[in-house]
């Protein structure tokens, strides 16, 4: 059976991006080594739309968010975390296993972050030192407005740091133009690569608080990182070589399609995709949707966790369900990194079969049409 990958998280992999990695090894203490990572670098650069220092890391995303906290933080500090649902839960955990005890604005799941919230919170707060937070929450389909949460930090003491794993390469974030301190991303997710990096960009206002951190790291101190980029081009540790071969590849394609055209597919997709669920009588799940995941709520009556596991086994379609308490109460499909398309009539086409299998009856190819006339309204 052919198997289609449409979860948020791994993505599918360009042909041309696994064989770059398929090449023989090279040291990561070569001439050769070093112009590669200069030149990824300055491709990630481009990509999160900064000028900012930039590291890479042999990590997942979380590795990435791990990073921020132990190198930003000292026992005692303030700080916040903007809860919208399992990764904003995460950054409370993370903070907590280094001894901090995060102040948390928690919405319920499906709603967006309130910026009014965040900006009383500062005001009376002004000794919080950093503002945690997700661009596009995974777990809910929702995309929070870090634009306007960034002229909130940059106005007090704290940073803004923000989790965009799923979203940077599909929904837009300027990271210098908005302001936003810290950004972290991950390679399998909107970058269009297998999983195993994350990366983070750290602006000079975090440099600040990084150089007064007093919590432990080896690992993950980013002045280490600094030194060998900056000295020689190098990670102070063995690097992921072949998967920094595939992500010049990956970075060299979205390059040349061009970040804005980049982003207008992804938002196209999903406007597709939510033309087609709501065409089926089903209802969105996220209050603000993002452009990288589609979540749905899962119609009265019909069992949600077998919804994806017979999509997966009877027509090799994978989706996502719901996390913690929404398990089976909502399906999630993505649109993010390299996907197009057909990618969501397939979401579609299967949606709609297995629907009619387990009791929802829809009239097939109704949410099929409703994507292909939002595809044919451009
Ligand atoms: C996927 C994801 C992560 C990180 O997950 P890893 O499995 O560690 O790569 C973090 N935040 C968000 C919003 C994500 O979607």
């Amino acid at each position: 059976m052919k198997k289609y990958l449409v979860t948020p998280g791994p993505t599918p992999v360009p042909d041309s991006v696994l064989l770059a990695g398929a090449q023989p090894i090279i040291h990561h203490r070569t001439v050769e080594f070093s112009k590669l990572f200069r030149d990824v670098t300055a491709e990630l650069q481009s990509v999160f739309q900064t000028k900012n220092d930039l590291f890479v890391f042999s990590a997942s995303g979380t590795g990435g968010m791990e990073s921020c906290v132990a190198n930003l933080l000292s026992i005692g500090d303030r700080v916040l975390v903007v809860n919208t649902g399992a990764f904003g839960r995460r950054w409370e955990n993370i903070l907590k296993v280094y001894g901090l005890k995060p102040e948390v604005i928690e919405y319920p799941w499906g709603k967006a972050a309130r910026i009014e919230e965040i900006r009383e919170k500062l005001e009376e707060n002004p000794e919080i030192k950093a503002v945690f937070t997700q661009l596009t929450e995974t777990s809910t389909g929702v995309v929070n407005d870090i634009e306007s949460m960034a002229k909130i930090t940059a106005q007090s003491k704290a940073i803004l740091v923000v989790d965009a794993v799923s979203g940077l390469g599909g929904q837009e974030i300027k990271t210098d133009e908005w302001g936003v301190d810290i950004v972290v991303a991950g390679s399998q997710k909107g970058l269009m690569l297998s999983p195993g990096l994350a990366f983070v960009s750290i602006s000079k206002k975090a440099w600040n608080l990084i150089e007064e951190s007093k919590l432990p790291k080896f690992y993950w101190n980013f002045k280490t990182y600094k030194k060998f980029f900056n000295e020689k081009g190098e990670t102070p540790y063995t690097p992921a070589v072949n998967l920094l071969f595939s992500l010049h590849e990956a970075l060299g394609k979205i390059l040349e399609e061009g970040i804005k055209n980049v982003f207008t597919r992804h938002s196209l997709l999903a406007r597709a995709a939510r033309a087609g669920v709501t065409s089926l009588g089903l209802e969105l799940f996220a209050e603000v949707p993002c452009d990288v995941v589609t979540s749905v709520k899962v119609p009265e009556g019909i069992d949600g966790i077998s919804l994806i596991k017979r999509m997966r086994d009877e027509y090799g379609v994978s989706i996502a369900g719901g996390q913690r308490e929404f398990k089976g109460k909502i399906f999630r499909m993505a649109h993010m990194g390299y996907m197009d398309k057909f990618d969501v009539i397939i979401e579609l086409s299967a949606l709609e079969m297995m629907f009619n299998k387990l009791g929802y009856k829809v009239e097939l190819g109704k949410g099929v049409a409703a994507v292909e006339k939002e595809f044919l309204k451009k």
